[in-house]
């Protein structure tokens, strides 16, 4: 029986989630798409036609105005798309309804450019109690890169060593400087210090200061920079022999000469600034000056590469010796998504960023809405069996490939 489900947020990866949700018409049966202003909630309703859509304007920061709504409509799941400031307040929201809860991005404070999962993880008991489910950075990184971890390990390692997720963004949207989603969350994650984790401790560095060419399958070779990202956390915690965890993005020329000289001049500071006898953010008003990422999508060429390099030990399958003696095989593993603007556009009038977010947000809620993935607590997605959502995941746009041995050591 088809489920109601509301969706937060309308913006570039609200507007897929939507779409795909609609797609799923099996498990989605009707949409209430709420957001700051409506209007934009209202130009995503449009473009379904074949499910019921409602929209209603909601500031998420107040909780009991998204408990009002959710009490109102009665949904099986909140999707929290719109972003991480909201991400508690929506938490507390779904614990006073009693609704199962899902994001794509984990919690930050407004006046902190930090995110951990701490925060959210205190949630722990209290949604246990209430007996409903909260899935959390059902993305594509976070996410994607969570269940393609937990599928390496489940069918491929008996121990990881190090992993490496690599994210490679080769399009190019035609603008000068722009960032592919919510400005003000993306530029203080990308000029806060990197850290990667190796042997039980976090070691951190200066923003973009660790520097690889790595050639991304069917798409480029490109310079990729280590920085901090949230599945890190959570993934060394679910999978605590991971000697080394790192993750790299690729920045172009371009865009990391635009990003210093606004640092420099101070247009990424986050505390206000007394201007013309009014307080303002810098960061915020830059963001009010770029594009929207939602409206990058029309012309965007290129494509992304997204995927997580695993090494390792597996038991050699017939119990004989290697070379060493060992019974252990070696073991390189690459398992990945290539994803195409244009065609993303195409199908949902969105960029691929957008897509690769939102496609794994939608089959995230499908996983609880059908039972595949059940329970009662607050989880990150490599908690849950990865098969079924590794089985589906193609058909619904993101397919993906794996590559062994030698070839599929992309990064040293
Ligand atoms: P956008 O800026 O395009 O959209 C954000 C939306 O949230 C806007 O519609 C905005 O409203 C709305 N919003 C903001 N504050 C509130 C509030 N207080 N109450 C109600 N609505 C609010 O961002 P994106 O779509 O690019 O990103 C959405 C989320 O996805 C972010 O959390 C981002 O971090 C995450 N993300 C996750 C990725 C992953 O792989 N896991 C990758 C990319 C993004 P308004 O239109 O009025 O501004």
């Amino acid at each position: 029986m088809p489920n109601k489900v509301l969706i937060i947020g309308a913006g570039g990866v609200a507007n897929v989630v939507a779409q795909k949700c609609a797609q799923n018409s099996e498990v989605f049966g009707e949409l209430l798409i709420a957001s700051r202003t409506e209007s934009k909630a209202k130009t995503i309703a449009e473009r379904i036609k074949n499910i019921p859509v409602s929209t209603a304007k909601v500031d998420a920061d107040k909780s009991q105005e998204v408990a009002a709504l959710i009490k109102d409509f009665q949904p099986k799941i909140v999707l929290n798309i719109a972003l991480p400031y909201q991400d508690l307040a929506i938490m507390d929201a779904c614990l006073a309804t009693g609704t199962n809860y899902l994001d794509t991005a984990n919690y930050e404070p407004k006046e902190i450019a930090h995110f951990e999962y701490s925060w959210q993880w205190a949630y722990q008991e209290r949604f246990k109690k209430a007996g409903i489910l909260a899935l959390l950075g059902s993305g594509f990184d976070p996410g994607m890169t969570n269940v393609y971890t937990a599928y390496a390990k489940k069918h491929y390692f008996d121990k990881i060593d190090t992993l490496d997720i690599i994210d490679c963004n080769n399009g190019d949207h035609g603008k000068a400087f722009a960032t592919n989603f919510n400005p003000e969350i993306n530029i203080r994650e990308i000029t806060q210090n990197g850290r990667f984790y190796k042997n039980g401790e976090w070691k951190e560095i200066p923003p973009l200061s660790i520097r690889q060419d790595i050639s991304y399958p069917e798409v480029a070779t490109r310079g990729s920079y280590v920085l901090f990202h949230e599945e890190l956390e959570s993934l060394v915690k679910h999978f605590p022999e991971i000697e080394q965890a790192r993750f790299w993005m690729t920045f172009g020329d371009e865009y990391i000469k635009h990003l210093t000289v606004l640092k420099n001049v101070g247009m990424t500071r986050i505390d206000p600034v007394k201007f013309k006898g009014t307080d303002i953010v810098p960061l915020e008003f830059l963001k009010a000056l770029l594009p929207e990422p939602s409206s990058l999508g029309e012309n965007y060429s290129g494509k992304t590469c997204i995927g997580c390099q695993l090494t390792g030990t597996k038991k050699n399958a017939n119990g004989t010796k290697d070379a060493n003696g060992a019974i252990h095989e070696k073991q390189t593993y690459f398992v990945y998504n290539v994803c195409d603007h244009a065609e993303c556009y195409k199908e949902v009038q969105g960029q691929a960023i957008a897509y690769t977010t939102g496609v794994p947000a939608m089959l995230g809620a499908s996983m609880v809405l059908t039972g595949k993935w059940s329970g009662a607590g607050v989880f990150n997605m490599e908690q849950f069996d990865p098969d079924p959502f590794m089985a589906e995941i193609g058909k619904w746009g993101l397919a993906w490939k794996e590559i062994f041995g030698d070839e599929a050591r992309l990064v040293n």
